[in-house]
């Protein structure tokens, strides 16, 4: 089985110790790639001594400045929360989530995304996850310690990869043969969407957030492909198009007949 394009992200890791943890759990489950947003120490003794052996994953590990950057390239991106929120992000359990990363990993790059020890995923990062999951635990001492949560995703993963070995790949609803657009793709969209929606009024840039909220918590669950998200930038650059002063405004009248 291969787990090679499951990428691991913790973003803003504050504790060394946790950074090594969770690198062995990964290790332990057939998990490789490490990737640390912004770690406060790294690399660390401590990271080193309680990775017990798993060296080869943090010495893979990849440092890297945001979300953005750590999850480029994937068609999948699942964040995990400990918090239940006032806007309800699209939710999986943890081995529905792990089954659906085995399976697009068939395909394409996946993430599996972990918040800071003290804080967890923000709202800004979550608006960046296609689902988020919740390890179910005492309602009232629900906060795992990062490494123990990335040891019960990890170990989904590793059962949902044991046992989708030997059937066929998942189909992900979309054409075949299209590729599931991909996050960097579908930030470019969004940008790109929302510059529109300014420009033709519906959007107050004073007051933006909730809407491009909203709309990313659509497109995120509805997972556009390649052909799709063409089609819909289509649009808006029509869009875009209709809004300049038409091109025959400046032709003599008699020329455009
Ligand atoms: N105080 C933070 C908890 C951070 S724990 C908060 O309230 O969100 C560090 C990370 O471990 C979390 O961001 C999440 O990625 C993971 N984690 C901890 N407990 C979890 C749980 N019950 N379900 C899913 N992820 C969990």
């Amino acid at each position: 089985m291969s787990l090679s394009n499951i990428r691991v992200v913790l973003m803003h890791p504050t504790h060394p110790g946790n950074i090594g943890a969770a690198a062995r759990a990964m290790r332990n489950m057939g998990l490789r790639r490490l990737v640390l947003v912004a770690p406060s120490g790294f690399p660390h003794p401590e990271a080193r001594a309680r990775a017990a052996g798993a060296d080869d994953v943090l010495d893979g590990a990849v440092v890297c400045g945001s979300l953005e950057q750590a999850v480029a390239g994937c068609q999948l991106v699942v964040g995990t929360s400990a918090r239940t929120r006032s806007i309800a992000w699209p939710s999986l359990d943890p081995r529905s989530a792990a089954a659906r990363l085995v399976g697009e990993a068939l395909q394409g790059e996946v993430a599996l995304v972990f918040g800071a020890e003290r804080t967890g995923l923000t709202n800004e990062q979550l608006d960046r996850c296609h689902y988020t999951v919740y390890i179910p635990a005492d309602p009232e001492f629900s906060s795992l310690n990062l490494a123990c949560a990335v040891q019960v995703m990890a170990y989904e993963v590793w059962c949902a990869a044991a046992q989708s070995a030997a059937s066929a790949p998942q189909n992900v609803g979309t054409d075949a043969g299209a590729q599931a657009a991909s996050s960097a793709d579908l930030e470019r969209f969004y940008v790109h969407l929302e510059e529109v929606l300014v420009a033709i009024r519906f959007l107050d840039p004073a007051n933006p957030r909730k809407l491009m909220r909203r709309l990313i918590r659509l497109f995120n669950r509805s997972r556009p492909d390649n052909n799709e998200l063409n089609i819909l930038r289509g649009i808006l650059t029509a869009v875009q198009q209709s809004q300049t002063p038409a091109i025959f405004d400046k032709i003599p009248r008699e020329s455009q007949n």
